[in-house]
């Protein structure tokens, strides 16, 4: 019996499923999940000591690698000067010049502890500035679980066939529309309505929880468009995508700009951090300058701010993004390529160094596409890569990330396993 299967027997005792976040459950893939025991630059190593090539990476935080050394050498440092205050520090300060350098929409910007509580803030601070009640969400996109947010949710909630989430109470899911992602009509036809009763438009620029799906020509500019004219504050929930995407974000590498932004993963560089900010005139309407409650006990965690920063700073120079999207653009040509040596059908999606795999014909632009590719094929891919030691997102609905650590090497024993998982599949 292996010792990730003893450690998730142990884990069930008393943690629901075994985990603390559904998505690490292989439920949609079915098996036990792997527990993981280390890491180091672009590999995981399980508790039985198997080593994976990693294109989860926390789920998108580890983009300079597992454990690198000057992050941990920024954490160690502050570490030793005490763990948390509950009062103001400098680095907090450095934190909040940094992101607002780097994202130039976001004029003041505050710090939370996850990209669940970034959403959520930017949400209750949208309707107290508009004195709006209705917020605009696409179907498939995940913004944590927020309750007005569980609502055709995609990511964990999708996996699970649990879009809308019992416990949320229909008077305020009543609250939330949700429309086709990619499908700008749908959104004018809604604004002419009831333009006058929404607060914001929140989307992924670029969605990453129902696989990763880029934005149409058009789409985030017609958003854009859209709030202006009625008033609404358009929110981009850049968690994934910030970062990401690229230096300045999906926002950045497409010309778009929200009003409000939220961050997490990459800014924390692996440890628990969200933030959310953008026009200095709607942020200031946050407490204490202004009346939308808005605290965290953590809020700014020294360390965490440490880890962040040092990670911003390394993903801040010249090359680094240009490295990475090529290396994500050749794990791609690869797969395609060798899904089609053995005749399976197979595309992919990128947006900077953010990826999509599905096992479809045709290209994949919208959620019913992304829920209509063959999930039996995606299963045994998501296994076979697992055997070959390449940790793919237990799920047909996540994106996939790489690293800066990801090179030729862990590329091409990425490729020589899919090929191998691909003739399987074809049978
Ligand atoms: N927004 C997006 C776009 C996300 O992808 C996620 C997490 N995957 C969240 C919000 C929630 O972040 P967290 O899990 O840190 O609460």
């Amino acid at each position: 019996m292996s010792r990730s299967h003893e450690l998730f027997e142990a884990a069930q005792r008393h943690i629901p499923g075994g985990v603390n976040s559904p998505v690490r459950a292989f439920r949609g893939v079915g098996g036990d999940p792997v527990f993981f025991e280390r890491a180091e630059g672009a590999y995981a190593y399980d508790a039985d000591g198997k080593r994976y090539v990693d294109y989860v990476g926390s789920w998108g935080p580890m983009i300079l690698g597992h454990a690198h050394p000057e992050v941990l050498g920024a954490v160690e440092e502050r570490m030793r000067k005490g763990l948390s205050f509950g009062a103001p520090t400098e680095v907090e300060t450095q934190m909040a010049d940094t992101v607002c350098e780097l994202v130039p929409s976001m004029e003041m910007v505050r710090m939370v502890s996850s990209g669940t509580e970034a959403t959520m803030s930017a949400l209750r601070l949208a309707r107290g500035y508009t004195g709006r009640d209705k917020v605009v969400k696409f179907e498939g996109c995940y913004h944590g679980h927020v309750d007005s947010l569980l609502v055709k949710a995609g990511s964990g909630a999708l996996t699970f066939g649990e879009p809308n989430s019992p416990g949320v109470p229909a008077a305020l899911a009543e609250l939330t529309i949700t429309l086709p992602y990619n499908d700008i009509e749908a959104v004018r036809e809604t604004f002419a309505e009831i333009g006058s009763e929404i607060a914001c438009i929140i989307v992924e620029p670029v969605a990453g929880n129902m696989n990763c799906i880029p934005p149409l020509p058009g789409f985030l500019e017609g958003l854009r468009e859209v709030c202006t004219e009625h008033g609404a504050v358009l929110i981009f929930d850049e968690v994934m995508s910030g970062f990401r995407v690229s230096l300045g974000g999906a926002q950045g590498h497409f010309g778009v700009t929200p009003d409000l932004t939220t961050l997490g993963k990459v800014i924390g560089g692996g440890m628990p951090v969200g933030a959310f900010g953008g026009k200095r005139e709607i942020m200031e309407h946050v407490s204490p300058v202004g009346p939308v409650y808005q605290a965290g006990t953590l809020s700014g965690n020294p360390i965490a701010m440490a880890a962040g920063l040092k990670t911003l700073e390394l993903i801040s120079e010249p090359g680094f993004y240009d490295r990475l999207t090529a290396t994500t653009s050749e794990l791609l040509a690869g797969l395609r390529e060798r899904a089609a040596a053995a005749g399976v059908p197979f595309t992919t999606n990128q947006a900077g160094a953010m990826f999509g795999l599905f096992f479809s014909a045709e290209p994949v632009t919208g959620f019913d596409q992304a829920t209509a590719c063959n999930q039996d094929h995606f299963k045994a891919f998501f296994h076979g890569m697992l055997e070959r030691g390449v940790y793919l997102a237990p799920s047909s609905f996540e994106a996939g990330f790489v690293s800066i650590k990801h090179g030729e090497a862990e590329i091409q024993a990425t490729l020589d396993a899919a090929a191998e998982v691909f003739a399987e599949i074809a049978g």
